[in-house]
């Protein structure tokens, strides 16, 4: 090959471009999605040693070595600082002989990121449920808090489990372990538990029902995939939720999250062998080489694993102790700020690095605040904090629409200039009510002729329509295109392809609408966004 068709430097420069584009992965400006630890030589590090791993294929480390010494190394840490590691009286034996209870011994592997490792955990324990029932044509359940993180609903349906959601306290998001309790019976595969949850950052009681599943032999896993590693070394005692809980049978924590590591590594541990390898894939019933798979991919990079290991390395556990108590600090004085904010409230006790803020009803409806409309103001002075919807539980009452915070190291450094920003984003939108759906959905028949006023009337526009099951079936057999113009007519679609700079009445319209709508909605929103320009 002669030479390339553009110089590299002139490809980085706009490369360079569009990344200028993004929201600031550093910096403690963007409270959701990244993880800063500060350390710019930790970066460094990290995508050093990914740049010398590029060239390797994870899937066979018995060909690749480095990977299977990496994975144990990375797994090692994992395993001792998330409560799995055999205790000394077991692990001690005088000649390293297995320890009496290796079928308890917890294993793990590296994953992709913390979808995969909860998808992993539900694949096994329904295989492990099924090996135990040969021939049992029921559906296995999946029993969780409605505040599982939705990944266990992709679980769910990828892998043909009912899902069955137990509701929280609707004011404080915290769960009663006999509302988990009442649900169980033989068909149920898995109980899910976080430490803690993403939405209210609950951490659930997890001893508690882990003595109740134990005693029935059902599997229950812990979802720490945000707050594993931040967890671990969070300062302060806390009550027992990792492996060292005897009747927690997985867990999983994200590397990319509190691990610091970049995106694609999460750490999936399972409380022995012979359930861990109901998580394998394995077949020689093809022509080519054997296939023997730990995780959903085939073919993988090393590189995230690479810097995982590189960061353990550097970090160690006094490293990973020091950056926890930064993003411990930040919280409690983002915490305290919160409280003294009128027309604000802090959802119930949360646990970690993370808190969601809801409207605090105890004061007259002029002093509220609105915590998307205060997201919304705290954005256009540069600071994106996360808008969740309101959602309705299972027995009817309603968890409210919230404003969520990831707090991480760096944010130490900004804290006094963030609660500043927080109290003064307050100040502009207090009073201001929360967007009625009612009105946001009407606003959108307006726009849509044919679904709005003028097609059938004051019953027969989408206002109307959702407030039956129509709206919802409508999903069903909704067209790209018509999909894609509802989405102009909210203002979402046909810009430059990102967002309103109002995101309040966007999730308004999200709370509104009937879920199976909004999720249609939104995947064409996606798709659309990456879609390339159809060549005229
Ligand atoms: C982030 C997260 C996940 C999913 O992890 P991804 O890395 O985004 O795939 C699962 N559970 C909880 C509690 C999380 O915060």
């Amino acid at each position: 090959m002669s030479g390339f068709r553009r110089e590299a430097s002139d490809i980085l420069h706009e490369l360079d471009a569009m990344r200028a584009a993004d929201a600031p992965t550093h910096g403690g400006r963007v409270l959701s999605y990244v993880y800063d630890s500060g350390l710019a030589e930790l970066d460094e590090l990290a995508a050093e040693a990914a740049r010398r791993v590029q060239p390797v294929n994870g899937l066979d480390p018995t060909t690749f070595v480095s990977v299977a010494a990496m994975e144990r190394g990375v797994v090692g840490f994992a395993r001792r600082v998330l409560g799995g590691a055999p205790s000394a009286d077991t692990a001690d034996t005088a000649d390293g002989a297995e320890p009496a209870d290796g079928g308890d011994v917890v294993v793990g592997s590296v994953t992709s990121g913390g979808t995969e490792s909860c998808l992993l955990a539900v694949k096994s324990a329904r295989d492990a449920w099924r090996a135990a029932r040969l021939g049992s044509p029921r559906v296995p359940r999946l029993v969780a808090p409605v505040t599982v993180h939705a990944a266990f609903h992709k679980a769910a349906h990828y892998f043909g489990l009912e899902l069955d959601l137990v509701p929280v306290d609707p004011s404080t998001g915290t769960l009663a372990p006999a509302a988990i309790e009442e649900r169980l019976g033989d068909d149920v595969a898995l109980v899910v538990l976080s430490a803690p949850s993403y939405p209210f950052a609950s951490l659930d009681p997890i001893a508690d029902v882990a003595a109740i599943t134990a005693a029935r032999g059902i599997a229950l896993h812990v979802d720490a995939c945000i707050g594993g590693f931040a967890l671990a070394f969070w300062p302060g005692a806390l009550p027992a939720w990792d492996l060292s809980v005897p009747g927690v049978t997985s867990l999983s924590a994200d590397l990319h999250k509190y691990g610091y590591a970049p995106k694609g590594a999460s750490v999936l541990l399972t409380r022995g062998r012979d359930r861990q390898r109901h998580q394998y894939f394995a077949t020689t019933g093809w022509p080519g080489y054997p296939v023997v798979n730990p995780t959903m991919t085939g073919s993988k990079p090393a590189g995230p694993l690479a810097a995982a290991w590189a960061i353990i390395e550097a970090l160690g556990e006094p490293g990973f102790a020091e950056l926890t108590a930064q993003a411990a600090r930040a919280t409690a004085a983002l915490r305290a700020t919160i409280d003294g904010i009128e027309g604000l409230r802090v959802v119930g006790s949360p646990t970690g690095p993370l808190l969601a803020v809801a409207t605090d009803e105890d004061v007259p409806v002029a002093s509220r605040v609105d915590p998307h409309h205060w997201a919304d103001a705290a954005r256009s002075a540069g600071w994106q904090l996360q808008l969740q919807p309101g959602l309705t539980q299972p027995d009817g009452t309603r968890l409210p629409h919230t404003t969520h915070l990831t707090v991480t190291p760096v944010t130490e450094r900004v804290v006094s200039e963030l609660t500043a920003a927080l109290v003064v984003a307050a100040d502009a939108v207090r009073g201001i009510p929360q967007i009625d759906g009612a009105v946001a959905l009407a606003g959108l028949a307006e726009a849509l002729p044919g679904f709005g006023g003028d097609g059938g009337g004051a019953d027969g526009g989408l206002g109307a329509l959702s407030s039956s099951d129509a709206l919802g079936s409508l999903a069903a057999g909704l067209d790209s295109d018509t999909a894609a113009a509802i989405l102009e007519a909210a203002g979402l679609l046909g810009g430059a392809g990102a967002l309103p700079d109002q995101l309040a009445p966007v999730l308004a319209l999200v709370e509104a609408l009937p879920g199976p709508l909004t999720e249609r909605l939104l995947v064409e929103l996606l798709a659309r966004v990456v879609e390339p320009p159809v060549a005229v």
